[in-house]
């Protein structure tokens, strides 16, 4: 089944308010809005960057998507330092990466958590794009698989088959984020497909066939292309080279 490409950037904590309006109008002014009919682009600054970003794409008339890096599952209250799913929304986020390594390994995110926002999200008719990926550890030890779709069967816990429509799936294995080492096109794929498999089993191959599956890790303009022609790989979750316009556009163009 065709599936309609998603190329995210995530700037993670990169961009300051004017450097971010810069990077946004760079990206606007090389993009060609055709390219919108055959790949959807979502670009996922800091938060404070979120307002400006949309600003500025929204003033060029782009159709190019914005979304969060993170929110918490409670809409409101006394949770210092938060934001939540209503905040990101008001500010036009349509998008929002839940569950990146980064979040769970340097600031204890769970999987519990991952479902909890994916949730909130869902009801609130966001997408979360939701990561799951394996340490160099439990590669090398070999269950892989099974790793990351267990991550996957915990972040869909009690998500109904007409929300998990609008969920999409990034793949990062930690050893390939931001260390320059990607993953082949076959190891991705392996992964991939069997998070599709995974998601057959929590739903039906219906279901399964539009949820979108991204690979995210030293994804670059010169190995984009190989990565993006696999079956089961539905777009890129693109970090460093998400902070260059003219890279983060070649991999748009890659996916096309
Ligand atoms: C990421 O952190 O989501 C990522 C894929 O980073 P990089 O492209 O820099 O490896």
């Amino acid at each position: 089944m065709a599936r309609k490409k998603l190329i995210a950037g995530n700037w993670k904590m990169n961009e300051t308010l004017p450097e971010a309006v810069v990077l946004t109008q760079e990206i606007s002014n090389i993009f060609e809005k055709d390219w919108l009919e055959t790949v959807d682009v979502c670009i996922c600054p800091p938060y404070i960057d979120l307002k400006p970003a949309k600003t500025v794409l929204d003033f060029d008339h782009l159709g190019i998507a914005v979304g969060a890096q993170n929110v918490f599952y409670e809409p409101k209250g006394a949770y210092t330092g938060e934001i939540s799913v209503p905040m990101i929304k008001e500010v036009g986020c349509t998008y929002c990466i839940v569950g990146h390594s980064e979040r769970r390994t340097l600031f204890g995110e769970t999987n519990e958590d991952v479902n909890l926002k994916a949730k909130a999200l869902l009801a609130d008719g966001l997408s979360p794009i939701i990561c799951v990926g394996e340490s160099l550890e439990v590669r090398e030890g070999g269950a892989y698989l099974d790793y990351v779709c267990a991550q996957v069967r915990a972040a869909y816990a009690g998500i109904a088959e007409a929300e998990a429509k609008d969920t999409v799936v990034a793949y990062e294995p930690i050893w390939a984020i931001g260390t320059g080492r990607t993953a082949t096109p076959e190891q991705a794929e392996e992964v991939c497909a069997a998070i599709r498999e995974t998601l057959t089993e929590l739903y039906d191959q219906s279901v399964a066939d539009t949820i979108r599956v991204l690979y995210g890790g030293s994804m670059n303009e010169g190995n984009a292309e190989m990565l993006l022609a696999m079956a089961n790989i539905d777009g890129g979750l693109i970090g460093g080279a998400s902070l260059k316009a003219q890279s983060f556009v070649a991999i748009v163009q890659a996916a096309l």
